[in-house]
């Protein structure tokens, strides 16, 4: 196998890419933005794609917002031209998944964020209500009888009585089991830490003894939603550009996408190095094609 990816790329040969390439879709999080702050130079990168033609998509394993919510964000952000239909959230997608992969009847139980109710609400996709229980436990608390889905994102307000509730659920094998992502944790400033969905996913998982369908990054489904959306996004015509190795890179390999890490996110350059070194195969679509400092290489280069 060699030494093959993880190509330092900038000037004439970036420009050569991204000419090359219809498609460009970037996470969010550690790539344009890191929670309130852009990365400086992004706005001016995405906007310049924009001009060049490219059709700019992003994908955003953040789960906690819906699309409308994230377009005042890009605005606030200085982001200023981006529209509804270039988003796709991992709550977007669990929504037209439960919609229209699995045609979901009966309601689903979200543990997650209002947000991630929000979005499959607005699908037309029924969710328990969360009934204000103060004092109830799992002995003596409501449980709907038409559950036909669990579905498990980030959720800042989780208590032991929702896990308890959906743990009730899953033992229905005819109950499916979702997770928006499975995401470990987010970098935060000032070195803290935010647990992930997957962190809430584990725990569900252990108590069910089920394994959850996961539909963000890595998985293939949002890449399926974006090419079902946008006639000629084929996997040569696309660049996935990411700051994580474990869901940017393994997204855009398992959808047969060239794969861009940016290094003002989560993962290190040398820690690409060590995916690329090791034997193990299963390693191979850890390994980014292409590496830049930041997005903001794009502009240098569309400029030369
Ligand atoms: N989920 C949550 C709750 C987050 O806070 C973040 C990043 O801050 C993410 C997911 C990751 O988002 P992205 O896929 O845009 O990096
Ligand atoms: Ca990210």
């Amino acid at each position: 196998f060699g030494l093959k990816g993880c190509q330092k790329i900038r000037g004439p040969q970036l420009r050569n890419l991204l000419e090359a390439k219809d498609f460009i879709l970037l996470d969010c999080d550690g790539v344009i933005w890191h929670g309130e702050t852009a990365v400086t130079g992004a706005a001016k990168a995405v906007s310049s794609l924009i001009r060049h033609g490219k059709h700019v998509v992003f994908v955003t394993n953040n789960c906690t917002r819906p699309r409308e919510s994230y377009v005042h964000k890009f605005c606030r952000l200085g982001f200023t031209d981006v529209m509804l239909e270039q988003i796709f959230s991992s709550s977007y997608c669990s929504a037209l998944y439960l919609r229209d992969v699995v045609k979901v009847r009966g309601q689903v139980y979200v543990m997650g964020c209002d947000g991630l109710r929000t979005e499959l609400e607005g699908a037309g996709v029924p969710c328990v209500e969360e009934a204000d229980e103060a004092g109830a436990t799992i002995y003596d608390c409501a449980l709907a009888a038409d559950v036909k889905a669990v579905l498990v994102g980030h959720d800042d307000k989780l208590t032991f009585l929702k896990l308890a509730k959906a743990s009730c659920y899953l033992r229905d094998p005819d109950c499916l089991f979702l997770a928006t992502d499975n995401d470990p944790w987010h970098p935060l400033s000032g070195g803290r830490i935010l647990p992930g969905s997957g962190s809430l996913t584990a725990a569900l998982e252990v108590s069910s003894g089920r394994k959850a369908t996961v539909i963000g990054k890595p998985s293939r489904f949002m890449f399926e939603c974006i090419s079902s959306q946008f006639s000629g996004a084929e996997p040569a015509k696309c660049l996935m550009i990411g700051d994580r190795l474990e869901t940017d890179m393994l997204f855009g390999s398992n959808c047969g996408l060239d794969t861009m890490l940016t290094l003002t996110g989560v993962s290190q350059l040398e820690d690409a190095h060590e995916y690329r070194d090791s034997e193990l195969s299963a390693n191979r679509g850890l390994v980014p094609d292409y590496v830049v400092d930041s997005i903001a290489d794009f502009l240098p280069a569309f400029e030369e």
